[in-house]
């Protein structure tokens, strides 16, 4: 367990230099003050949790001190935005502060979020709010405990710093922890630049730190490319199998690891329905909820685009051919382990279909739905959620070949209820949830930003006096608008 003073920084990224990020020093927040932390994050840097009541925890996360083994840089990329290409983008608002290399023997990136502004801040102001950290605070540590791959969140500080948006509101800093924040963008920006060999400086400082057992492939470079592929497919799959609408997947908001990262108006999805657009500024739908598995592979496409000088394009395009099916594969997987089905059957992909299409159909709740399927036997579970259903005798058919399904399984209901609740979590992070929280936090109460991390970092632990979390939202609830402003 290490003191804040302790830790250990080795800056891979910064020593690649100048061509790839700019040295910029944090603009500090006024009074600021530790909203909420997360103790798991802190574990990934060996940081004693004692350490997050200290007073300099709040300082540094608030830009008012800095290790001097830190070397805070904004990092330049560039981006398809909503599909267009966007020439230079880059780290307006966040700042690498450093690697801090754990016990472990792992780096991880210490991003704080909302540092001020950078070259790269165009005309906005640097900052981030506190309802969009709190959200990205949230959603991290959740996904995480939810086994999804993702950024982390160490902390949210607040400040009365003034900050102008659709209000006047408070600047906020998050601190993000991620092994790279290189994203999709990154790439780009080397390509339509036409800077090809600093293009396989960044390629092969990623292959080496992140992708190094591709080296011994006899193409290491092909060979990245198709892990990105599977880590995405994996990743996708995730989102699609618990309901996760990112938002914004322009491809500067796609992480090279293929983890989810730079949440904005992400959802969770309450009532299921395919075609959710969790973002009010997505007028089109580019990034509703279904869209997310062709604009996953768009944007693996416009990867090998920035590729090419590296990868032949036909060995690019190949690859891009392994992620749909890796996709499907991965996600019949956990949707099997949502129903509670041991075995593969050929016909699982129309069960699930069929489902979802009746779910979509009833307004049936996502996540309650799937916990109540493993809360008795099937036919009893079956039977309690018919009520729920419009389409009764569309219900009735799919469940009657569900429980027969089941039955073929042959373990005893105790068994089959642990294995259902440790894939179908009974606490999601739904967006009348994060709201709540976010107007205590906004009136200086940090207590239920605090519970409800707590909460939802056991998401799938029965938590007996924490019922009320694992409602359905209530009429004000459904139907927030969550917007890119942040
Ligand atoms: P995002 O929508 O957060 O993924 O950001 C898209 C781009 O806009 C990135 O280059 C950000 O750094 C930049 N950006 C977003 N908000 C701000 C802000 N308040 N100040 C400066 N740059 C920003
Ligand atoms: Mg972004």
């Amino acid at each position: 367990m290490k003191l804040l003073t302790d830790l250990t920084f080795d800056n891979r990224f910064a020593r690649l230099g100048d061509s790839f990020s700019t040295e910029v020093n944090p603009e500090p927040i006024s009074d600021p003050k530790l909203v909420v932390a997360s103790l798991g994050a802190a574990t990934l840097l060996d940081l004693d949790p004692k350490e997050l009541d200290n007073p300099l925890f709040t300082e540094i996360f608030a830009g008012h001190k800095l290790w001097s083994e830190a070397e805070p840089r904004a990092m330049v990329y560039s981006g398809h935005q909503f599909g267009g290409y966007t020439p230079r983008l880059g780290d307006g608002r966040g700042l690498l502060l450093g690697e801090v290399l754990n016990d472990s023997g792992e780096h991880w990136d210490l991003h704080l979020k909302g540092a001020g502004p950078t070259p790269y801040s165009r005309m906005a102001d640097g900052r981030a709010v506190l309802r969009s950290s709190i959200r990205e605070f949230l959603a991290s540590e959740h996904l995480h405990a939810l086994g999804i791959a993702t950024s982390r969140a160490l902390c949210v500080t607040s400040s009365s710093t003034p900050v102008w948006r659709e209000k006047r509101e408070n600047a906020a800093m998050l601190l993000r922890l991620a092994r790279s924040h290189v994203r999709f963008g990154s790439f780009e920006y080397f390509y339509y630049t036409k800077q090809h060999e600093l293009l396989k400086q960044l390629v092969d400082h990623v292959l080496d730190a992140h992708y190094s057992e591709c080296r011994s492939e006899p193409e290491p470079y092909l060979a990245m490319f198709k892990t990105i592929i599977e880590r995405n497919a994996e990743m996708i799959a995730h989102w699609q199998a618990y309901g996760f609408c990112h938002g914004v997947m322009n491809t500067d908001n796609m992480s090279i690891l293929g983890i989810t990262f730079d949440y904005g108006p992400y959802a969770f999805l309450d009532d299921f329905d395919a075609r959710h657009i969790c973002n009010h500024s997505d007028d089109t739908g580019r990034y509703s909820f279904s869209n997310q598995v062709p604009i996953a592979q768009w944007n693996l496409a416009a990867l090998g685009q920035a590729l090419t000088p590296l990868v032949s394009v036909d060995q690019l395009r190949e690859s891009l051919e392994l992620f749909l099916p890796l996709y499907e594969a991965h996600y019949l997987d956990l949707m099997r382990k949502r129903l509670g089905l041991l075995t593969a059957d050929e016909n699982d992909g129309d069960r699930i279909r069929t489902l979802l299409q009746l779910m979509q159909s009833s307004a049936i709740d996502y996540t309650r739905f799937f916990r109540e399927l493993g809360d008795s036997t099937a036919e009893a579970a079956c039977a309690r959620l018919r009520e729920d259903f419009t389409d009764l005798a569309g219900f009735d058919a799919w469940s009657a070949d569900y429980i027969a399904r089941s039955q073929l399984e042959g373990d005893s209901q105790e068994q089959r209820r642990t294995r259902m609740h440790a894939a179908n979590p009974k606490y999601i992070l739904r967006n009348y949830l994060a709201q709540e929280a976010i107007e205590a936090a906004e009136a200086g109460d940090y207590a239920p930003v605090r519970e409800l991390h707590e909460v939802l970092s056991k998401p799938f632990d029965e938590q007996p006096d924490k019922e009320r979390y694992a409602q359905r939202p209530p009429d004000w609830g459904k139907h927030l608008e969550i917007s890119c402003s942040s």
